[in-house]
């Protein structure tokens, strides 16, 4: 999950590295009130989750607010390589002596943590990596014992950062490792880490990228998705603790077990349909969780005819059975004339198959292969009519 700017900033100071006060806008008169408490000159920042925003024009520097409300103004709305500026970050401007470069990620192949700097910040750092790599420097941390003050300093005088905010850098790089590790992230990354006239080390930007699967230990940046560009029925599925991606065709998909889902995606493509979403109900499912999988596969309006591709080894395919005449009857499914193709195959499945057969549901089909219920449900989205199927 990656966080916009600003809010990796807010991570920045509660490990104590120094960020400039600023505010998150979305109009341009919250825009002026917020410059007006940080004090001008402001600097104008576009909350996009990519890069290079200086570069495209949603970065700028305000002295007053004449200038202020025509930078606001202008970045508001803009697209930046796709994405579509809908809040601004104003903070007090800093005066830049130099620009450096800071990262903490995990070097998987080496197994280790890896801390990165150069005194070559501010601008691509994959340039500098191809064509300087020696202004790169590069330091494994051993993950038992962490950065050490001693190894931070090694690294930031390495890297040729100036004397006397050697200390200063070493301190910044030990709180952007802290970051890393203690909020999860995959990533945390500062370009520029400036040093100002005055001396001091500060992040003015920021990147950081939290690991998903670790976010339920940190219920305090559970709220830091980028919510108004999130899909909403992924956003729903999110906060339901379903694994569902939509995709832009008109099959529902619910299996269980990624690899599965994965698989039933091709079939139902090499069959000629389209799949509407992703969904995986994850081993295990029981009645509740598949009522729940239906009722987000159909908030869909695209959806046509769903499949339902369970193979069960800890899931029970009567259980499963129970979860979908539960959600057909609750959700009037029937009455809707969705068609279901649903293809049971693993423990219990003859007795699932069963209690399908026998609740007698209109417009749920049974298939006993994969591919069978691949054809099934493409020619049921194009409105044709096939076989109910054999129990
Ligand atoms: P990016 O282009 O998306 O990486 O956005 P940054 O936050 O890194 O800003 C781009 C550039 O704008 C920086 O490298 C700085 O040169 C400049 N910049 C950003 N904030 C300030 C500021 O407070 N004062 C000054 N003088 N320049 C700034
Ligand atoms: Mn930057």
């Amino acid at each position: 999950m990656d966080l916009l700017e600003y809010q990796g900033k807010q991570l920045f100071a509660r490990h104590g590295l120094n960020v400039s006060d600023g505010k998150p806008v979305t109009t341009v008169e919250d825009a002026v009130e917020a410059a007006a408490e940080v004090g001008y000159p402001v600097v104008v920042k576009a909350q996009v989750l990519i890069g290079g925003r200086g570069k495209a024009g949603g970065v700028k520097l305000a002295a007053d607010e004449d200038e202020l409300r025509e930078h606001a103004g202008n970045i508001l709305g803009m697209d930046i390589k796709g994405h579509t500026v809908r809040t601004l970050w104003i903070e007090h401007a800093s005066d830049i002596a130099s620009e450096y470069y800071a990262s903490v990620l995990l070097d998987r192949s080496a197994k280790r943590p890896l801390v990165m700097f150069s005194v070559e910040g501010g601008v691509d750092i994959e340039e500098v990596a191809e064509k300087t790599p020696e202004k790169l420097i590069r330091h494994h941390v051993d993950p038992l014992t962490g950065l050490t003050h001693a190894e931070a300093l090694r690294v930031a005088s390495e890297g040729g950062a100036d004397a006397d905010v050697v200390e200063g850098v070493a301190d910044a790089l030990i709180a952007l490792y802290e970051v890393w590790l203690q909020e999860d992230a995959t990533l945390a990354e500062i370009n520029p880490l400036i040093v100002t006239p005055e001396r001091e080390v500060k992040a003015l930007d920021s990147k950081i990228s939290l690991d998903g699967n670790a976010l339920y230990r940190h219920p305090e940046n559970q709220g830091l998705s980028d919510r108004e560009n999130e899909d909403p029925l992924e956003r729903r599925a999110k906060e339901e603790g379903v694994q569902y991606v939509k995709l832009d065709g008109d099959i529902g998909i619910l299996g269980n077990g990624a690899g599965l889902v994965m698989s039933t995606l091709d079939v139902v493509s090499q069959a000629g349909g389209a799949p509407a979403n992703f969904l995986d109900a994850g081993g295990g499912s029981n009645a509740e969780t598949i009522k729940q999988a239906v009722d987000l596969i159909l908030a869909n309006e695209a959806v046509k005819a769903v499949l339902v591709n369970i193979f069960a080894g800890i899931t029970r395919c009567d259980q499963v059975a129970l979860g979908l005449i539960g959600a057909f009857e609750q959700l009037g499914v029937g009455g809707k004339s969705i068609p279901f193709v649903v293809r049971l195959d693993g423990t219990n499945d003859v007795e699932g198959r069963r209690l399908l057969a026998e609740a007698a549901l209109p417009n749920v089909h049974t298939a006993k292969t994969m591919n069978e219920a691949a054809e099934k449900v493409v020619a049921l989205a194009a409105g044709q009519s096939v076989e109910a199927g054999a129990p």
